[in-house]
């Protein structure tokens, strides 16, 4: 009562909620939509931008926060030159990371109001303005995870999604590619190009994405109506093509395993992100050297294009949930290559992400979702990628592959291009599967570590019989299912015990000098 007390107040005296990743949530304010016009030069690296933000207002209030960095030490950051609003001036103010816009009139329930914020400056961050591996000028945005807002205006937290167009001007000898669809593409004055892109399916900020450079652009092909293109850099052409033109086989298989790709079109552009690749809305950036001609970023591509699904269209509504993109995207592509190559391939891919998590483990004893990290960049973990994905291939041994599948299925189709916590992947799957996951997800997810299996045996009181032991050593009790290979002189045999206690016996018929192999299925993760 106390709790629920305290909350109340806090609620009334702070015109925002709280959530615990850090971020304070407008839930009086809806973003709908951001026009980004920027212009980029190659005389300086400094911008122009002038930033269109829709909002709606779900409750009446007098001011609105977006993120935006302000000049720091170095003199990079964005000024702000001018706001206008659509119902007349307001008064305006910018922070270090924050510009405040106070409104003359106040918004009132179900308003709209459109932004109009001009700026300029030099991106600390966010946009990378560099040299590519040939020496050549590009321009990049790199967001993830809240970089955005070093140079665009915005609520800068994947619970507010929005419809977005990017309308750059650059010198005409650059190439612009950007998350939706190509509107325009014109030559303007002083030898410029205008290039308009716009996408209509609300993005986090996290995924929004351009980047200028020279590019070679190739169709690769069409899964469902949905064009599949390579933007690589003119040199590296035809090793380029090659190696991107993969995209297309796991496009289709997710396509069909999950349900439609939620975008109009999929670029996999070579890029200078800072990550080896990063899942942009249908314009998936990759680094630079990640193409070789060799055919070897398969398992990269896979990855980025599971994220359409994982991450992109369904989101996390809270950063320590982020196992919900991440480890989605890496199971989904284990499931990509058993789907090739049978489940031999998948069960190398499960061992060696057990033997990250538990190296990780030995030094970092923390659940997947670690409340404790403040630091975003600490989320790019082995529990949100590996632990993460060993959680959804439990879930599939625990439910069988249909209902597993069917619980994917839905979860996918019911926060399509929306938000969604753990606790609405549990409810979705308990749905399917009419089962109670409350255990599950708590031990796996909430909960640091995994089992740690003693196991030995004896020779039973009946002659040809044995005792098997399997001891839980770890300080939290789990709840699973362990599978033993027992063999001996007189052949092998599988069983499946169901363990919840400290220690477990079973009796079984066997040799005492039986050789006894848990896990042989790799169906659990445990040490
Ligand atoms: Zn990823």
């Amino acid at each position: 009562m106390r709790n629920i007390f305290f909350l109340i107040i806090l609620l009334f005296i702070f015109p925002f909620a709280f959530a615990n990743d850090g971020y304070l949530r407008n839930y009086k304010a809806d973003v709908l939509h951001y026009d980004f016009s920027l212009a980029i030069n190659d005389t300086t690296d400094r911008i122009e931008g002038t930033t269109l933000i829709k909002v709606k207002f779900n409750n009446a209030t007098d001011s609105i926060s977006f993120d935006l960095t302000g000049i720091n030490s170095d003199g990079k950051g964005m000024v702000v030159t001018s706001v206008s609003l659509g119902a007349g001036d307001g008064k305006w103010k910018q922070g270090k990371e924050k510009l405040t816009v106070l409104f003359n009139i106040p918004a009132r329930l179900n308003d709209t109001m459109v932004f109009v914020i001009r700026y300029s400056g030099i991106p600390a961050d966010g946009l990378i303005i560099s040299k590519n591996k040939y020496g050549n000028r590009t321009f990049f945005s790199d967001h993830w995870p809240d970089r955005a807002h070093n140079y665009l205006p915005c609520i800068d937290h994947p619970y507010d999604k929005a419809s977005v167009d990017f309308i750059i001007t650059a010198p005409d000898r650059y190439k612009v590619v950007a998350s939706g669809i190509l509107i325009e593409e014109s030559d303007i004055s002083g030898n410029r190009r205008l290039t308009h892109w716009s996408e209509t399916t609300p993005l986090a900020t996290k995924v929004m994405a351009f980047g200028a450079s020279r590019f070679a652009v190739q169709l690769s092909g069409n899964v469902n109506n949905v064009p599949v293109w390579s933007w690589v850099y003119p040199e590296n052409r035809k090793e380029g093509f090659s190696d991107y033109s993969v995209a297309i086989k796991p496009l289709e298989y997710y396509s069909k395993l999950i349900g439609p790709y939620p975008y109009k079109k999929l670029a996999n552009v070579q890029s200078k992100t800072i990550y080896g690749g990063l899942e942009n809305a249908g314009t998936i950036f990759y680094s630079e050297r990640s193409v070789t001609g060799l055919g070897n970023a398969e398992g990269l591509i896979a990855h980025e294009i599971a994220h359409q699904w994982f991450g992109d269209c369904v989101t996390e509504a809270n950063w320590h949930h982020v196992w919900l993109s991440e480890g989605f995207a890496t199971y989904m592509t284990s499931l990509y290559f058993e789907s090739l190559y049978g489940r031999d391939r998948l069960n190398s891919d499960m061992k060696s992400a057990r033997e990250g998590v538990l190296k990780y483990n030995e030094k970092n004893f923390k659940p997947v979702i670690d409340t404790t990290i403040i630091n975003l960049m600490d989320l790019l973990n082995p529990n949100s990628y590996q632990k993460g994905a060993w959680v959804l291939h439990m879930l599939r041994y625990e439910l069988g592959d249909n209902v597993f599948m069917k619980g994917l299925q839905l979860y996918y189709k019911r926060f399509y291009n929306s938000n969604a916590l753990t606790e609405d992947l549990q409810s979705v799957m308990e749905e399917v599967s009419g089962r109670y996951l409350g255990k599950f997800f708590q031990q796996w997810l909430y909960t640091a570590g995994q089992p740690e299996l003693k196991i030995w045996h004896e020779k039973g009181t009946k002659k040809g019989m044995i005792n098997i032991f399997i001891q839980q050593e770890q300080k939290s009790l789990f709840e699973f299912n362990l599978e033993l290979l027992i063999k001996d002189n007189s052949g092998e045999k599988t069983e499946k015990i169901s363990i919840k206690d400290r220690v477990t016996k079973i009796v079984t018929a066997s040799a005492n000098d039986a050789i006894i192999t848990p896990d042989p299925n790799v169906n659990l993760l445990f040490k």
